[in-house]
């Protein structure tokens, strides 16, 4: 194990070490070893099938790793953990599509878990719902269904409902990739924002722009590996390893 550290600021809200995954006979993950702590911010990018996903789904146990061992604000993860519910309530995830309720409003879609799951009263659950909608810049938009919103308004009801729950980290994965092309800028500020905010944010994208302006680091993932991890300037300008610069040479 690593050396503890003591609590506060520099504790890492986020310890991998490790960690191992199949799919059958397949390893997905390869002794992946990553720390985040507060207020980082990590831009994950690779290959398509690189396992970006799968690591970003094992940091709150959509999927279990079977080697290695993940711990979130001290706690370790394992699938049988008791109360593995109250650690992935710390932990804000937003995906690809944007998996909004369609029979519910923008409004109580960001109202739902936050009374269901942390108990809040519908007036408490509204006042925060409309907060939050307002700081994605939506606040007009509250009493719409998902079917009445452009993509990028639904993603940026998606980002506010996970902010309701009053997450610890934010996880994202590649939540500009389904979006037409004018919608992706309105989604990244929201996304800029949350960072300057301070939140600890692990992002799976291949948006380069953002990474250089918001990542502490950026990690680059090839076969189930981390072979790269560096501060954006380090990595886009002076990558060290041949897979990261083939990567970088076809998406730049
Ligand atoms: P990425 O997000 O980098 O594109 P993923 O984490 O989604 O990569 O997938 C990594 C690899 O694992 C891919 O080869 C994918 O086909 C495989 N994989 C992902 N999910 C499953 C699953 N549930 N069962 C079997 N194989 C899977
Ligand atoms: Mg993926």
């Amino acid at each position: 194990m690593a050396v503890s550290e003591p609590p506060g600021e520099r504790a890492p809200v986020v310890t991998m070490r490790g960690v191992s995954k199949w799919f059958g006979s397949f390893q997905v993950l390869r002794a992946i070893d990553l720390d985040v702590h507060r207020a980082e911010r990590i831009v994950v990018c690779g290959p398509s099938g690189s396992g970006k996903s799968t690591l970003i789904r094992c940091l709150n146990q959509l999927e279990a790793h079977q080697d290695g061992t993940i711990t979130v604000d001290g706690v370790e993860l394992r699938p049988d953990l008791p109360g593995i519910e109250a650690v992935r309530r710390e932990i804000g995830m937003v995906f690809q599509r944007f998996n909004l309720f369609p029979h519910l409003t923008a409004l109580e879609n960001c109202m739902l878990a936050p009374m269901k799951v942390r108990g809040l009263s519908r007036a408490a659950a509204e006042e925060a719902a409309r907060t939050y909608l307002a700081r994605v810049r939506i606040p007009e938009q509250a009493h719409k269904y998902p079917v009445q919103l452009s993509g990028g308004q639904q993603q940026r009801v998606a980002i506010a409902r996970s902010l309701c729950m009053n997450p610890k980290i934010m996880l994202f994965d590649e939540p500009t990739s389904a979006l037409d092309p004018e919608m992706v800028g309105e989604v990244l500020d929201v996304m800029v924002e949350l960072a300057e905010s301070g939140m600890t944010m692990v992002v799976v994208t291949h948006e380069m722009g953002f990474a250089r302006r918001v990542a502490d680091r950026v990690v680059f993932m090839d076969q189930g590996e981390i072979v790269e991890v560096a501060p954006p300037a380090a990595f886009f300008d002076h990558p060290r390893n041949e897979r990261t610069r083939r990567f970088l040479s076809q998406i730049l």
